[in-house]
């Protein structure tokens, strides 16, 4: 807090200002500033600024610091990871999209189990309802009250979803506690602070919402105020504030989500249900929403909103929540973020490859959770960001120097599953990647990741653009910065292994001339700084991303957290006999059945001039009895058949 004082002030002024600042916990520090004398006060003292601006000789009082702490990214400045439900795969915050949804109250047992099994199919993971609403009219629709919150939970275990619902006092608090994965404190509640404190004190995940006249620092004071009470887990919710605009229920904040991501470690989500309370404009406000940056949604649904006893014009129909699903899933990477999935329980990918792991004495399930997934190159690479956006960031992780040792770990079992890049969406494929299956025929393919590629060019602290001489990268890094490297002609390029190989030669040797284009996380693992950030050519730019796993006698467990229940794509490699229409006998075989046929490349064989590959990716269908029919009849048909493997395609 800075306190000027009036050039009037007399020495008692001045002391009384001292004594007021120091009793309220404040260590002090004068000094004159051109004309003004100044009293700076700092430490972890509370005053009222109005109480004290009115003490003789003050003639402004402002403050430095902000009035919460725990819940400010000055205290903690990663990204607060939030766990809902005790299965542990369901997470709010980091480098994924969450999405809650459901009806907005809970109006019967057929009623919510509908809803859920609506939500689980479009790809939901949280399960929301209102059991206890708190109505604007006394007259309308108060909830079923704990006869619908047991109707909730047998929904959530029904479908695999943990639930958040409402709490309106505090005593119904202690009551709903062992019923609800997640507490939600409503807008009108926000600064209820005796509920705020019991909830608190629960020490479970607490969603809450922005209060409609709120502020965002009183906003942030509310959320102080759980994280004082002993949890950690709070996840904020803008939800539309109130504007003179009424054509919309309330005017959705979207620039709070930039503004509270910066001040706060804490996940923001938006409800665009109740910010615009009109169906047709859930789905536009949900996808900036998701563009500005929020960490995920909660939408109503509801099967038949005509019906619905509360919310029903702002409740999406099936139909729309399952479109606005996909609309998600296709924006999530070019924010840098990925959908987040509810895996089937026991998922079993059909056909060809059940999930079972055989090591050593262990038999079945999937490999110990304890084992790393392993990538290629050093911390920060793009491979490393993939595996966390498949496994969480808590992941354990294993960095390996080639795409060869890779496969090694995973086949020695070092590593439970890798990750590898196949394919780029400028450069296209990585031939020496896919090479590798060949080799090591005990590996299957058992999901895959596309992940935007946003290049950075990053240098030491002192480093600027001018003063670069060299630059390092991997030759595909290069290829994609081509524009921007054009315009710096006098500069080499030195190619590296890797993106983040690059970035941590310049760490260790403290170079102040030489730059990396690598991703922006590289720069943050080195402790390097971004000189230029999106110097890619063409921002389309993706790579996919496969995650392999160890065949254990044929079969290939199902990475966590990943959907194998039913795989809709999978990859083959063959080749055909050299006579006249042995590929179009094999291309006939899937288009008889209807089978999408996504990608056909040719490589040459190793070793057999004038030979060739064919590696094929089809879109499994429906009906996947066709589909293994045509895989038995491929194999009749071809000559070296590998089946690398069936999984989920990612968009
Ligand atoms: C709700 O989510 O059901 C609700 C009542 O929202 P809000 O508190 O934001 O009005
Ligand atoms: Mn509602």
């Amino acid at each position: 807090m800075i306190v000027v004082v009036s050039e009037s002030a007399s020495a008692h002024d001045k002391e009384m200002i001292r004594i007021y600042l120091r009793d309220r916990g404040f260590v002090i520090r004068e000094q004159t500033l051109g004309e003004d004398e100044i009293i700076g006060a700092s430490g972890k003292g509370v005053a009222d600024i109005r109480e004290l601006s009115l003490l003789p000789g003050v003639m402004r009082v402002a403050a430095t610091s902000k009035p919460y702490e725990l819940a400010s990214r000055e205290t903690k400045g990663e990204d607060t990871i939030v766990t809902v439900g005790k299965e542990g795969f369901v997470k709010i915050g980091g480098s994924r999209i969450t999405i809650i949804a459901g009806p907005c109250a809970v109006e019967s047992k057929e009623q919510i189990m509908e809803t859920a099994a609506h939500v689980r199919e479009s790809g939901g993971v949280i399960l929301r309802g209102g059991a206890f609403k708190p109505r604007t009219s006394p007259y309308a629709f108060q909830g079923l009250g704990m006869q619908g919150l047991e109707y909730m939970k047998a929904a959530g275990e029904a479908f695999g979803l943990p639930i958040v619902t409402e709490v309106v006092s505090p005593e119904l608090a202690l009551r709903m506690k062992d019923l609800t994965d997640m507490f939600q404190i409503g807008a009108r509640n926000m600064q209820n602070f005796e509920l705020l404190k019991k909830v608190g004190s629960l020490g479970m995940p607490v969603l809450l919402k922005r209060g409609p006249s709120a502020t965002i620092e009183e906003w942030l004071l509310s959320a102080e105020y759980l994280l004082a009470s002993g949890t950690k887990d709070v996840i904020l919710c803008e939800r539309g504030i109130r504007t003179f605009e009424t054509y919309t229920r309330n005017t959705l904040d979207i620039s709070a989500i930039p503004v509270v991501k910066a001040l706060s470690h804490l996940p923001v989500i938006v409800d665009p249900s109740h910010a615009v309370g009109i169906r047709a404009k859930v789905a536009p406000a949900a996808l900036a929403a998701i563009a500005a940056g929020a960490d995920g949604l909660t939408v109503e649904v509801h099967p038949r909103p005509g019906e619905a006893l509360s919310d029903g014009p702002q409740s999406l129909y099936p139909e729309q929540f399952e479109r606005l699903m996909r609309d998600i899933e296709a924006l999530a990477p070019v924010v840098g973020k990925e959908l987040l999935r509810t895996p089937r329980p026991g998922a079993v990918p059909r056909g060809l490859v059940p999930p079972v792991w055989t090591a050593g004495e262990d038999a079945g399930g999937a490999p110990p959770a304890e084992l790393p997934a392993a990538f290629s190159g050093e911390s920060g690479a793009f491979a490393e960001q993939a595996l966390m956006r498949i496994f969480g960031e808590e992941a354990p992780r294993l960095g390996v120097p080639s795409f060869r040792a890779v496969f090694d770990a995973v086949l020695d079992g070092t590593a439970g599953f890798g990750v590898m890049p196949v394919e780029n969406s400028l450069a296209g494929s990585i031939h020496e990647n896919y090479d590798l299956f060949l080799r090591y025929p005990d590996i299957a393919i058992v999901g895959e990741l596309k992940l935007r590629i946003v290049h950075c060019l990053i240098g030491d602290e002192k480093a600027s653009l001018e003063n670069i001489s060299i630059v390092r990268s991997h030759p595909q890094g290069f290829a994609q910065c081509r524009e921007f490297l054009d315009k710096h002609p006098n500069w080499q390029l030195e190619a590296c292994n890797d993106t983040a190989t690059a970035v941590a030669s310049i760490a260790r040797e403290g170079a102040t001339k030489v730059a990396a284009i690598a991703g922006e996380a590289a720069a943050k693992a080195h402790g390097l700084k971004v000189l230029r950030t999106g110097i890619e050519t063409n921002p389309l730019n993706y790579t996919r991303f496969v995650i392999i796993s160890r065949r254990n006698g044929g079969k290939v467990p199902a990475p966590p957290g990943l959907d194998l229940d039913k795989p809709n794509k999978a990859s083959m490699v063959f080749s055909v006999s050299d006579e006249p229409g042995s590929l179009f006998a094999c291309l006939k075989i899937l288009s008889e059945r209807g089978i999408n046929l996504s990608k056909l490349e040719s490589r040459p064989i190793q070793g057999r001039p004038w030979e060739y590959l064919f590696y094929v990716d089809v879109s499994i269908p429906h009906t996947e009895a066709a589909f293994e029919e045509a895989v038995v009849e491929l194999r009749t048909k071809t000559r070296d058949f590998h089946f690398l493997g069936s999984y989920r395609a990612s968009l």
